[in-house]
């Protein structure tokens, strides 16, 4: 059975039409869902009773569930238990301009990237809509708040579930779905070149963010394997395209590792890379994870780096280091769950 937060509203609407129903009960259907946010079909009170029982035969509502919390000051933690008895996580970030979720689009991650807790374990499986969808929906009701901002940073490669991620995102930002802004919604890539070709068709008013993490596909090879599929040179190529068409910025995050990739060479490097983009740069401190491979730069390392990017006239801001203590860092409640 299908669940109905997998559906978008022209999916829901060819539902009805098919059935002989009027299509405007799919944005009845959409209010019940993502306004009034309810969790029962019989709660659809301007429904007939023949369109609750068919609704009740076609599709499930159920929700994903939360099965352990870890907060601190400013970062709540979920870890979701999913119907297969996989695990994901999402990341509430109260920021001063509202309440910001990173989301998981997959369980584990085939990227391998080697700072990155995910990557230890292979991916598993896609997410499907709805559990993305439910990422959202379910933290909103459990904590009785509004989620305003959505970056797709969490779990996973999001452009390596492309189709089921555009999907999420276009009922997020429906008017009559979550109606939240696209301008408020980042989705981050390693660099999967052909899908940034794709984004700029798709992908609206939605943030484009880069896992950069390299100024030479040396470094980048061995930190970002997917670059040795796609270099530097294409990868730049398909971004600048994408400014040109969208006329929109990107972010490029640039998580700072200890003489790999943090020295005074490799900013000036950066800044030639980067130079005349409409960019910024998001150097990221690094939260280290179990294996133990790299280690982070310190604050003054980090402090030169973006002196030097400055100086260089980049836009360059330097992420807040939020969440260490309750491993708030991609994929690290989750390991912990595997093991245990
Ligand atoms: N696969 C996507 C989105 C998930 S990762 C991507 O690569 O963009 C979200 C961001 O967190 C990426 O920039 C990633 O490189 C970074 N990241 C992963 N592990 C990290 C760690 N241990 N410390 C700091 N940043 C990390």
């Amino acid at each position: 059975m299908q669940n109905i937060y997998d559906y978008s509203l022209i999916e829901l609407t060819n539902y009805f039409i098919k059935n002989n129903e009027k299509s405007y009960r799919a944005k009845q259907v959409y209010n019940w869902l993502y306004q009034q946010k309810v969790n029962s079909f019989f709660m659809m009170q301007n429904l007939k009773k023949e369109i609750i029982e068919k609704l009740e035969t076609d599709f499930t509502m159920k929700n994903i569930k939360i099965i352990d919390k870890q907060q601190d000051n400013y970062v709540k933690k979920y870890l979701f238990k999913l119907f297969d008895d996989n695990y994901i996580e999402a990341v509430l970030l109260e920021q001063n301009y509202g309440l910001s979720l990173c989301v998981s689009t997959q369980v584990g991650c085939n990227m391998g990237c080697l700072f990155c807790q995910s990557a230890v374990t292979k991916k598993i499986r896609d997410l499907s809509v709805y559990e993305m969808v439910q990422q959202i929906l379910v933290i909103e009701e459990k904590e009785n708040i509004r989620i305003s901002h959505v970056v797709v940073m969490g779990i996973g490669e999001p452009f390596d579930n492309y189709d089921n991620v555009m999907k999420f995102l276009n009922i997020i930002n429906d008017p009559n779905g979550l109606a939240i802004g696209a301008r408020h919604i980042t989705v981050s890539t390693c660099g999967l070149v052909p899908r940034i070709y794709d984004f700029i068709e798709d992908g609206g008013q939605v943030n484009l963010a880069i896992s950069l993490h390299a100024p030479n596909d040396k470094i980048r090879n061995q930190l970002v394997p997917i670059n040795q599929a796609y270099p530097l040179n294409e990868l730049m190529k398909s971004i600048r395209e994408y400014i040109r068409k969208t006329n929109r910025r990107v972010t490029f995050e640039y998580v700072m590792l200890k003489e790999i990739n943090d020295q005074t060479e490799h900013a000036e490097e950066l800044s030639k890379l980067l130079k005349g983009l409409n960019c910024y740069v998001n150097l990221i401190p690094y939260n280290p994870t179990e294996n133990n491979l790299y280690q982070s730069t310190n604050k003054e390392q980090i402090l030169k780096f973006y002196d030097i990017m400055k100086k260089n006239k980049i836009n360059i801001t330097i992420r807040r280091e939020l969440g260490k203590e309750i491993m708030a860092g991609c994929g690290q409640l989750r390991a912990k769950q595997e093991e245990e």
